[in-house]
């Protein structure tokens, strides 16, 4: 295709209506088609990237391959493109300015007066191009976080005016607006929507789509008064009523022929056969797995007041679902608040005892303090009662730090991000970020993005993954310390995965004829896994789970 074209996203009405699922299904509709495609993320906070911010604020932080920390879309992204991106497809308010600021001080601008208008816009635009080459992309999707109308995204619609201004034939403008519902009968309103509108035509912009968020499908009528209250052709209507799973979106989309309207408005002709197959098995596959696996997530960050955040987990959540619907099966996930574990609560046998009704149990990462103990009794729990069990990250600390206790009998064993003063740092920072912290120098002291390790054979995770060597992504500061591997290796816990020196412990697994699975990584597994192609640690989780619900795994001890 001779010209790149751009899609931007941008939000009506209100946030957390799936601007980022949308995003994702244009591309995915696009690829489908046969081309190229890419996606980029606009964040319009004044953080640089999301490392610093708590996932109860942000929900999840989300990490690439190069180690970006960045909003959970990204995820989304990747997990509906089947591609990896990196920093160059995400930027903030507060990267730009850096960006920007840095430039001015290295005499980059060759002595020009630096004005917020054009120079930051023009370093949006420069950065979407950039990500557009190195992704060899034929269309490029931009999401703008927020809504439209807010003070923090004007300069980001403003590089929208000025690209599609200077390639009016190259540039299209969704806008993923809601629709809410009004009275006993539901009628859906769309005044709403046309305020969205103006406020674009305030940054001097026009919508060519509109996609209609709404609990139900768009009737007739309601197409028509959007069309003609928002200047739009009707076929440009999109409705987009809630769905049982996100992965429908796109198949949805392509039923009110979203795919045919982008491409007729940005003229692409390509003759390429569609292939939507494989998506289109998978969808079905979702409708059809009726019988069920329960898998708990023991965590923290989703109790905050009534509301239960399960965006802070995100990624653990869709990889479950990935790996469920590969086995046909529908997975139903439960939370598990970690402090009711913890001893100190009155109730915390009767808490432990709901682990028994599920068929596997996932702690995943976390940082600080509260309910590590509530963590460690529900590892333990899942070890002497044959629960299969997934650690991930902080999770398989605290299944180190468990075994440590328990059966290798090191007294008091325990974390130094909980207990600095501990006889028995089993997990620990490296010696060298050790000099780096005590310099205050956080920033460089999280082992980030991804790594190669080395997998033992015959071991569940080398079987799992059926290859010896793999990459993984990282997010932690701590590492199992070196000291105390054989101690705790001779008392039976096999590191199946290390990184190639062999240095630092990247999996640890109970052998099977102790356990049917017990397994934690130092990486997050969740960062990639597919759709198409779940995580293999994740697919043996499940797969472990549906054998104990059916009576066929290991017998309860
Ligand atoms: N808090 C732990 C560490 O820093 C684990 C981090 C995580 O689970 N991502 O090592």
């Amino acid at each position: 295709m001779a010209d790149t074209k751009y899609i931007f996203v941008v939000g009506g009405v209100m946030s957390g209506v799936g601007k980022g699922v949308a995003s994702s299904s244009i591309g995915k509709i696009l690829q489908m088609n046969g081309l190229g495609v890419s996606a980029i993320k606009i964040d319009p906070y004044v953080n640089v990237d999301a490392g610093t911010m708590n996932p109860t604020e942000h929900g999840e932080v989300f990490v690439m391959d190069d180690g970006t920390e960045c909003d959970q879309d990204m995820g989304n992204y990747e997990r509906f493109l089947d591609r990896d991106f990196d920093a160059r497809n995400y930027m903030t308010t507060g990267s730009i300015y850096l960006d920007v600021i840095q430039k001015e001080r290295n005499l980059e601008y060759k002595g020009k007066f630096v004005s917020v208008v054009p120079y930051i816009p023009l370093e949006v635009i420069g950065r979407i191009e950039r990500a557009s080459k190195k992704d060899h992309a034929d269309v490029v999707i931009t999401e703008i976080g927020g809504t439209v109308g807010e003070y923090e995204n004007i300069l980001f619609l403003e590089a929208v005016r000025m690209l599609k201004f200077k390639h009016p034939e190259n540039v299209l403008l969704v806008l993923v607006s809601y629709l809410p519902t009004q009275g006993s009968e539901g009628e859906l309103k769309t005044k709403p929507t046309q305020h969205a509108v103006r406020s674009l035509h305030s940054a001097g912009i026009h919508p060519d789509v509109i996609i209609a968020r709404a609990d139900v499908a768009l009737d007739k009528k309601r197409k028509e008064k959007i069309a003609f209250h928002c200047s739009i052709d009707g076929k440009s209507v999109i409705s987009a009523p809630n769905v049982e799973s996100i992965y429908e979106v796109p198949i949805n989309f392509e039923k009110e022929r979203l795919g045919d309207v982008l491409m007729e408005k940005l003229n692409i002709r390509t003759r390429k056969k569609k292939k939507d197959g494989e998506w289109r098995a998978f969808v079905r596959n979702i409708r059809r797995s009726t019988k069920e696996v329960r898998i708990g997530i023991v965590g923290k960050y989703f109790a905050t007041g009534d509301f239960v955040l399960t965006d802070s987990y995100i990624s653990v959540i869709e990889s479950i679902k990935h790996a469920a619907y590969k086995e046909k099966r529908k997975p139903i996930i439960e939370w598990l608040d970690a402090e009711e574990f913890d001893k100190k609560n009155k109730g915390y046998r009767t808490s432990l005892k709901k682990l028994e009704k599920l068929d596997g149990i996932i702690v995943p990462g976390g940082f600080g303090s509260r309910g590590i103990e509530g963590k460690i009794q529900a590892v333990k729990y899942c070890r002497e009662h044959n629960i299969p069990y997934l650690g991930l990250c902080y999770g398989m600390q605290m299944m180190v730090v468990e075994f440590a206790r328990n059966v290798a009998k090191i007294k008091e064993a325990h974390t130094t991000e909980i207990n600095a003063k501990t006889p028995n740092p089993v997990i620990d920072v490296l010696p060298e970020q050790k000099e780096l912290l005590s310099k205050k120098n956080y920033g460089g002291t999280m082992r980030l993005g991804a790594y190669p390790a080395r997998l033992q054979k015959g071991t569940i995770a080398g079987d799992a993954y059926g290859k010896p060597r793999i990459s993984e992504r990282h997010r932690h500061r701590y590492e199992v310390n070196p000291k105390y591997i054989k101690r705790i290796e001779r008392a039976g816990l096999i590191f199946s995965g290390a990184s190639p020196d062999r240095r630092l412990m990247e999996i640890a697994e109970l052998p099977r004829e102790k356990h049917p699975f017990f397994v934690g990584s130092q990486f997050h597994p969740e960062f990639k896994s597919r759709p198409l192609n779940p995580h293999p640690l994740f697919r043996e989780l499940v797969k472990a789970g549906i054998k104990r619900r059916e009576g066929t795994g290991t017998k309860k001890k």
